[in-house]
């Protein structure tokens, strides 16, 4: 399948509604014109599946009205749950293990095994820099340029380290690239505002204020986007972050 996506025929990528992946559809159907499969990963414990859903549904309303071509380059988006993906256990905990060994999120290896599971290699991970995964892999990363198109993926004569059995599924077209980067590149190609219909925090509070604590949120307000969090969200950021209240919590839970 790898040939195939490389041959330019489409485009496979997780989209979560987010910042960066939806940058990265917005950048491959309005921008370069490519045929783009999107898949979503459906975990009915996360709080914010249904707004990440109901972004998703904003986005491509809002891309096909302005840009009707896109209609064309879009596919539906393939929605598949959480629950019941990842059948081969055995390949699961090697995953699990690889991400044990070198510190990088779990959720890779539900990836990668669904990855495995649908027969599919290359399919795009949004992850850009700076980030935790960004310092882990980007040394081992190779650039690769197709057309008007390019993207990284892990080196495959890297023998020291396990993480190519895990990321050898993925490819990661915007490690490179800063949120400021992607907005201001969005701004270009006018679809600044549509990008903006895109969702980023995993606990909303009342299904309707981006919480200011978790992963997505801190990373929007230390990396130029704290505009996209509500005065409650920075408060809570303000006083549970920065003020280290949650530290002391943890403290307390342990003793
Ligand atoms: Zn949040």
């Amino acid at each position: 399948m790898i040939d195939d996506q490389q041959n330019n025929k489409h485009v496979n990528i997780f989209w979560t509604g987010g910042w960066d992946s939806t940058f990265r559809i917005l950048q491959l159907i309005v921008q370069k014109k490519k045929v783009v499969q999107p898949y979503y990963i459906l975990d009915p414990k996360r709080k914010s599946a249904g707004a990440e859903l109901n972004a998703i549904k904003a986005v491509k309303l809002a891309v096909v009205e302005r840009f009707p071509y896109t209609k064309e380059l879009l596919r539906p988006l393939i929605i598949d749950n959480l629950d019941e993906m990842c059948t081969d256990k055995v390949l699961l905990n090697s995953f699990i293990e690889i991400t044990k060994t070198y510190n990088v999120g779990r959720q890779y290896s539900w990836l990668a095994c669904y990855c495995d599971e649908i027969g599919e290699k290359g399919v795009e991970l949004s992850t850009q820099k700076p980030g935790e995964l960004y310092e882990q892999i980007v040394k081992d990363t190779k650039h690769i340029v197709v057309g008007n198109d390019s993207f990284y993926v892990l080196e495959k004569n890297n023998k020291q380290s396990k993480l190519i059995n895990l990321f050898q599924y993925f490819r990661f077209p915007l490690l490179e690239y800063t949120k400021i980067e992607m907005q201001e590149e969005a701004e270009r190609f006018k679809f600044d505002d549509i990008l903006e219909l895109s969702w980023f925090c995993h606990a909303p509070k009342w299904n309707k204020y981006k919480c200011g604590t978790c992963t997505p949120c801190i990373t929007a307000i230390e990396q130029g986007l704290g505009r996209r969090v509500q005065f409650l969200g920075h408060l809570r950021y303000y006083l549970i972050v920065k003020t280290g209240l949650r530290k002391l919590r943890e403290k307390v839970m342990n003793h």
